[in-house]
């Protein structure tokens, strides 16, 4: 029988009528075998995260401070869930260890990775699944690197007699025996790579949203839903700004070609969004533009030189300096006689005026000014491979706008076009690009 990997968020769980929505969901596919469940997230918009608590315990243990009033919030979070519930369980030697371990100091990670774990016992409490503990089975070398093959033998060899199972998400064990987590949101990754070691035919990421929107929808009022999208458009949006899923969750699928379904645990009838490889994702979804992200908080060092493109090494000089500045640019646009460097405001901080002047005396330009407040936007889809008119839609939509733009970019792969325009135009150039594509198709 083929199986599903289910990941629920935080706030798929942060309550007891939010674990029964969970519930509800896994029993409904029996397929859906294995369960990696995140903390307690927020209940309403002004809650605090368990994971959030959890991290304030540590500080307020690492700065000799006590931390029973915060610990028993905690402990108050968990046995409302247990009682709302109406479950016979009692977390009470967990939490004397817990508490004994946050005063010995056992760490940021240790502290942090607790919200998993508790919820975790609830969730295989509550489902009548057997509880496989992450530090069992997903390993971190001892500086700190997550070793992928030990890691999936590790969970094969332990699940391999088990029907279903709940593995806490975020955390897993050093080689040394020290607890260490993934970065925030990596409850997502652990979900991951359950699914490539079971081998799952799909991986289900639930969350609160019904997926992967095209535009932001604090810009865009009812932005749609992406039905499809692939894993490499899928790192352009992200990288431009668009979040739902962490980062680091799409390298254990991808090579085993598992596809990711983002859903909605409060609107399950939902399809949400599929995140597939290339080859698939050719097939499907028809429009030219799959999403648009971008971000603000950019800069633009422009640069001008008579006769600069027959002078041998000169870009060179420019990078080195880039480099020894430990810099890190985004775009190069050029021109005959000039070019632009674009690179993050806050990179540039500091360092603004050395870089300058480096500039000026290694190349001796006619011109040189950096221009700030630039905002970068992405028009990302695998529909404009090859597709005639995509860059003249996008460029007549910011005319109509009346939006100047300063840079552009389309990478060989024809799967995005990027526009640097002026941080005040950012939204307006959101909505008539969303207009012009997805209003229209
Ligand atoms: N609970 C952790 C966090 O808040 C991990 C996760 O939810 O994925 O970042």
């Amino acid at each position: 029988m083929s199986v599903k990997v289910v990941k629920f968020g935080g706030s798929s769980l942060a309550d007891a009528n939010q674990f029964r929505k969970v519930a509800d969901i896994i029993k409904a596919d029996p397929e859906r075998k294995f369960v990696v469940p995140s903390a307690p997230g927020k209940r309403y918009s002004d809650d605090i995260k368990v994971t959030d608590m959890l991290y304030s315990c540590y500080e307020l243990s690492a700065s000799g401070k006590s931390i029973s009033e915060q610990f028993e919030k905690i402990k108050e979070r968990y046995n409302g869930i247990i009682s709302d519930l109406g479950i016979e369980l009692s977390l009470q030697k967990e939490f004397d260890e817990i508490e004994y371990c946050l005063k010995a100091k056992s760490g940021r990670d240790y502290a942090a990775s607790r919200g998993e774990y508790l919820n975790g016992i609830i969730l295989a409490n509550y489902l009548g699944f057997e509880f496989v503990d992450a530090a069992e089975v997903i390993f971190f070398d001892d500086n700190g690197a997550f070793m992928l093959d030990k890691t999936i033998e590790a969970i094969r060899e332990r699940v391999k007699d088990l029907e279903n199972v709940v593995i806490p998400g975020f955390y897993g064990i050093t080689l040394n025996g020290t607890i260490k987590t993934f970065s925030r949101g990596g409850s997502d990754v652990t979900g991951s790579i359950v699914a490539r070691a079971v081998r799952a035919k799909i991986y289900e990421n639930w969350t609160d949203v019904s997926g992967f929107l095209v535009a932001d929808p604090r810009i865009v009022d009812n932005a749609k839903v992406i039905k499809t999208i692939t894993y490499k458009e899928l790192r352009e949006l992200s990288y431009m700004g668009a979040t739902v899923l962490h980062e680091d969750a799409i390298f254990p699928v991808r090579t085993a070609g598992i596809p990711i379904n983002i859903r909605n645990t409060n609107d399950p009838s939902a399809e949400g969004t599929m995140i597939v490889s290339e080859e698939t994702g050719e097939e499907i979804n028809k429009t030219t533009i799959t999403g648009i992200a971008g971000k603000k908080g950019f800069c633009a060092i422009n640069i001008e030189k008579a006769m600069m493109n027959g002078e041998i090494g000169f870009v060179k000089k420019i990078l080195d300096i880039l480099y020894k500045n430990n810099l890190s640019f985004e775009h190069i646009p050029s021109g005959i006689d000039t070019m632009t460097i674009v690179l993050s405001s806050a990179s540039l901080e500091g360092k603004e005026e050395a870089v300058i002047s480096q500039i000026r005396k290694e190349i001796q330009p006619d011109h040189l000014e950096v221009e700030h407040n630039i905002a970068l936007l992405a028009v990302v889809g695998r529909g404009m491979y090859k597709t005639r008119g995509t860059a003249a839609r996008v460029f007549a939509a910011l005319s109509h706008a009346r939006i100047n733009i300063k840079m552009i970019d389309q990478g060989s792969s024809e799967l995005n076009i990027i526009v640097g325009i002026g941080e005040s135009d950012f939204e307006d150039a959101i909505r008539c690009i969303y207009n012009m594509f997805i209003e229209a198709e």
